[in-house]
């Protein structure tokens, strides 16, 4: 069977392409491994997703947006990073942007859920859930895609939004700067008795990082980055252990805490394609850059990427043009790299200098952040992203 387009992963990043050529007449297939039902109610998994003011402009446009119930939209006025004990605060907030909010909180689930709603019965676009893709490949004259079940699928242009560790990346021969950190990050959702008054926190402390992201009602998603075999032994506390604990790391800044729903478990790694598109294919949302979720960007640049991809590719279809010609596949990669570089850098930065726990480094981190020397270009890198429409 032969389409325009065929998209290898139906999260939310290969949901809000097809979503986005909407319109454009071109045939699209989209590959999801997940079964339709799965995808049309996607279970909890734990991630609330910051979304910047961009992003909900783009999901409004898609039509995700209004599928959103106001219980499944928290506000995020500020966000504070910490640093061990000390009282040194770096703030990022509104001040001087008219806005009342850094953007908004929305459970990964929902925001799934929403772009499945806003894809259904869009004219030209085939669903194919249920099997995964076994084998790609491409040349100049199109991509054949084999799947798991043994079916064969041509087409004029792939787009691989298969995860960070994508596989269909590899087939098509692209490297990627993969950075398995060794740490795992433990999600889950609590209530407390204190304020959070929609402030959010990443605090680095010594041997560990807690974030407090601030939920409607005093309700919080606590992230909780630690090695990978300390996590492991969390999880496995029940509830009211689980919740003590997190009580007690997170210093009581907000009283007791309950364990709400969770937890859930991420290994933490970080990739960046050396590439974003090969012959007749192209990259989006964490295949091309799995961002470090400190900053709570991924997302934000998946929805980015997809967007300026499938311009590019409604431009070359509305003008009787080559969908998959090398110079747009060449100009995709060259804004998107223009895009998520800096932020994806910046994070990176961000990670090391809190992180490192030699004792030299320790003391060395405290001056720096008193003196402002790198933070100001990371602080404005991750500003400039955060408050961009
Ligand atoms: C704890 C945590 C917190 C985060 N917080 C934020 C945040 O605040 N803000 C933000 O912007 N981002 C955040 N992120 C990042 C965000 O969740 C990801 O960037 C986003 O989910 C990536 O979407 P995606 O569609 O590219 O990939 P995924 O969500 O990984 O989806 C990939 C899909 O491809 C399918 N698939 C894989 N292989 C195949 C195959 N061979 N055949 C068919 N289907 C296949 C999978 O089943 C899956 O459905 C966070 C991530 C984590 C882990």
């Amino acid at each position: 069977m032969i389409h325009d387009i065929l998209i290898v992963g139906g999260g939310p990043a290969g949901l809000a392409f097809a979503r986005a050529l909407d319109g454009t007449g071109l045939s699209i297939g989209l590959v999801e491994r997940q079964p339709a039902d799965l995808l049309a109610s996607p279970p909890v998994d734990g991630r609330e997703i910051a979304l910047t003011h961009r992003s909900v402009a783009t999901l409004t446009r898609l039509g995700a947006w209004a599928h959103l119930g106001p219980e499944d939209i928290s506000p995020l006025r500020e966000a504070q990073v910490l640093n061990g004990a000390s009282r040194f605060t770096l703030a990022f907030n509104t001040a001087g942007t008219g806005e009342d909010r850094l953007g908004q909180l929305v459970p990964n689930h929902r925001i799934r859920q929403a772009l499945f709603r806003a894809i259904d019965g869009q004219p030209g676009l085939d669903l194919i859930t249920g099997t995964g893709v076994a084998s790609v490949g491409t040349d100049r004259a199109g991509a054949r895609v084999r799947l798991a079940d043994g079916r064969v699928l041509d087409a004029r242009l792939l787009v691989a939004a298969d995860s960070r560790f994508s596989a269909v990346r590899e087939q098509l021969g692209i490297a990627a700067e993969v950075n398995r950190l060794g740490r795992s990050m433990m999600v889950c959702r609590v209530a407390h008795e204190g304020d959070h008054r929609s402030i959010a926190t990443e605090w680095f402390d010594h041997g560990q990082t807690i974030a407090m992201l601030p939920l409607n009602g005093r309700q919080s998603s606590a992230v909780l980055t630690l090695s990978s075999g300390q996590i492991e032994q969390l999880a496995a506390l029940n509830p009211g252990a689980l919740g003590a604990e997190i009580t007690r790391r997170y210093d009581a800044r907000l009283g007791e805490m309950q364990v709400v729903e969770g937890p859930h478990v991420y290994p933490l790694a970080t990739t960046y394609a050396r590439h974003f598109a090969a012959t007749r294919a192209a990259l989006i949302g964490d295949a091309a850059v799995g961002m470090h979720p400190v900053t709570a960007h991924g997302f934000n640049l998946g929805l980015q990427g997809a967007t300026t991809l499938a311009g590019l590719v409604a431009d070359a279809a509305a003008r009787g043009g080559d969908i998959a010609s090398s110079l747009l596949l060449r100009r995709f990669e060259a804004t998107h790299r223009l895009e998520s570089r800096p932020i994806y850098a910046a994070t990176n930065l961000l990670v090391g200098l809190y992180t490192d726990e030699r004792p030299a480094a320790r003391i060395a981190r405290r001056a720096t952040l008193r003196a402002g020397a790198r933070l100001p270009m990371v602080r404005q890198t991750i500003s400039r992203f955060l408050m961009q429409h």
